[in-house]
């Protein structure tokens, strides 16, 4: 008897499906209950939280696999939740948005199928890591750098589809996607852009196709599977100059922000900067009870004796510049004279041959390098050491310091009011700033994990209402967000449900993915019964 499974479906009905599964599958593809597939559960979810437990977990190795499994999926109405790794960790990992579905990951499709130097690509599936092609770069001896994000243990494709960052040039990584292969809900094989022309030489080269662009559709999507990816990658820099930047006082962090605005827009640092607050820049190292025992948030004298340590600050920011010898001692000259004026902020730099780079001990100028790692994990061990959670509540706002300043006090406030610290890091992109607070809880504390599951919710509408949405989010609190994007009587959701019912009429794929929801779910009731 099926231990969990979808509501809609007699324990007979979803053993069935599971056994056409298994059919299509190798033993090592099919784990058909919630105890083999545990290792897809939210790492971070309350153990006795039964809403986003999948059914069963099934990793086809090839992509006709991946075709079979949707077309046996509709036939027998079971709802997929698709992860490459599955690392989605702080947003619900490679757990479902409806308790019961079954997981369908990805990690078997490992190929770098490509490497060109010449053109600076690489042609990938999605299971394949950070690490991974990280390796196969160096492998082929191309002079190529990629990007990667704090952990290197996540997929590109993953990371890209939940629309993830990285820290080199590159590291806007929908930005810098080219080509996909797509499985869509019907079981269909379609390629974007060039890719639709059979045998065309600019798959991975040009963005668009002949038509309206499909690539965005298919991420942060419920829409079809990537089972194939273009990934731009950068030519190796001649030199390499990882800078920091230190704010000693907390008032002369929006002029630090309103200084750095032109620097992104006119590319002088043309990578993605990370801005961290002192207790952000601690939890990298340390845990709170090196620094506080109390269990209320930390107070502000405490934050200070953090911010005084060499090398912090109340704000640290990371960024890079890289580029020719001569060209990239003037960009750091700009760089130090827009910052000159605000009498609190400190900058250094470390400059590398990018040929010949030094073991990099410091795991921040190493992902700034596209060199995957996985040290930076740490910060979820604020409260909990080992079993510390997190949960990212990511919202976007220009690079302006009145509204990093509005939405700083805003998140700090709510996430006092629940006893938590304030954590948080900015990634700067171009004109955007990304303010992701590390919403982090000790999970053998159950009441202050529901606090931050709690201060999480309690952000949405407050944020939204001051003009800051969430660019991603934990499936716990992805409809709130979704309801957030309410222009013209939420067209944008009546858009989304209109290609949903289109392209997958039975509602298998990913149900309840960035709060759309197939014509059957949409009444909430329907999920339960
Ligand atoms: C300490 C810490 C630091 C982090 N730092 C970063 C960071 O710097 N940048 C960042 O972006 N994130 C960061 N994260 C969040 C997360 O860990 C990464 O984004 C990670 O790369 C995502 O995991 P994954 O690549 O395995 O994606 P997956 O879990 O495989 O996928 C994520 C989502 O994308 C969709 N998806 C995945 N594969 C496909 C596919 N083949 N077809 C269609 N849709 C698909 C699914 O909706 C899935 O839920 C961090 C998390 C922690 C805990």
């Amino acid at each position: 008897m099926a231990e969990c499974k979808p509501a809609w479906l007699s324990a007979t009905q979803f053993e069935r499906g599971l056994a056409a599964f298994e059919a299509v599958l190798d033993a090592e593809g099919f784990h058909p209950t919630p105890t083999a597939a545990a290792e897809f559960r939210d790492p971070f979810a309350p153990s006795d939280w039964q809403d986003f437990l999948p059914s069963a977990a099934l990793q086809p190795n090839s992509v006709e696999q991946v075709q079979a499994i949707v077309r046996l999926a509709n036939e027998h109405k079971i709802p997929l939740w698709t992860s490459s790794q599955g690392r989605n960790n702080g947003y619900g990992g490679a757990a479902p948005r409806i308790a019961g579905s079954v997981v369908l990951n990805l990690r078997r499709l490992n190929r770098v199928i490509d490497i060109d130097e010449e053109s600076a690509f690489a042609l990938i599936e999605p299971g394949v890591r950070f690490f991974d092609l990280y390796d196969a770069i160096q492998t082929s001896g191309a002079k190529l750098w990629m990007s990667v994000p704090d952990l290197g243990w996540g997929s590109v494709i993953g990371n890209t589809c939940d629309h993830g960052v990285g820290y080199t040039p590159t590291g806007d990584h929908v930005a810098h996607q080219c080509g996909m292969e797509v499985v869509l809900p019907d079981g269909s094989l379609l390629r974007t852009g060039m890719g639709a022309m059979q045998g065309n030489k600019a798959w991975q080269v040009h963005k668009r196709g002949f038509g309206p662009s499909l690539d965005g559709i298919f991420m942060q999507s419920s829409l079809g599977i990537v089972t194939k990816m273009g990934v731009w990658l950068m030519p190796r820099p001649e030199c390499y100059m990882p800078g920091w930047l230190t704010v000693g006082k907390e008032e002369d962090f929006p002029a630090m922000i309103d200084a750095l605005r032109p620097l992104l827009i006119e590319g002088v640092i043309p990578n993605q900067p990370m801005i961290y607050n002192a207790v952000c820049a601690a939890s990298a190292v340390t845990e709170r009870k090196d620094w506080y025992e109390g269990k209320d948030p930390m107070p502000d004298t405490v934050i200070d004796r953090i911010a005084e340590q060499p090398g912090l600050g109340r704000w640290v920011m990371r960024f890079a510049l890289y580029g020719r010898d001569g060209i990239i001692d003037r960009q750091r000259e700009i760089v130090e004279q827009a910052f000159a004026h605000i009498s609190s902020i400190a900058i250094s730099f470390n400059k590398y041959d990018a040929a010949n780079l030094p073991e990099l001990e410091n795991p921040h100028e190493r992902v700034q390098a596209g060199i995957p790692s996985n040290d930076l994990n740490q910060m979820t061990k604020w409260y909990g050491g080992e079993e510390g959670g997190h949960i990212g509540f990511s919202s976007v706002l220009p690079v302006t310091g009145r509204d990093m300043a509005t939405l700083r006090d805003l998140v700090r406030a709510k996430l006092e009011a629940k006893g938590l610290d304030y954590s948080a890091a900015c990634i700067a992109s171009g004109r955007t700033l990304i303010h992701v607070a590390l919403v982090v809880f000790d999970m053998k504390d159950a009441e202050q994990t529901q606090a931050a599951y709690d201060a999480c919710k309690a952000l949405v509408e407050p944020a939204a209402k001051l003009g800051f949405g969430e660019y991603r989010a934990h499936l716990d609190f992805m409809d709130l967000v979704a309801d957030q994007y309410d222009f013209g009587g939420h067209a944008s959701r009546r858009v989304h449900e209109t290609l949903k019912d289109a392209l997958d009429p039975n509602g298998i794929l990913a149900p309840g993915k960035q709060g759309i929801w197939p014509a059957a779910l949409r009444d909430p009731a329907a999920r339960n019964k």
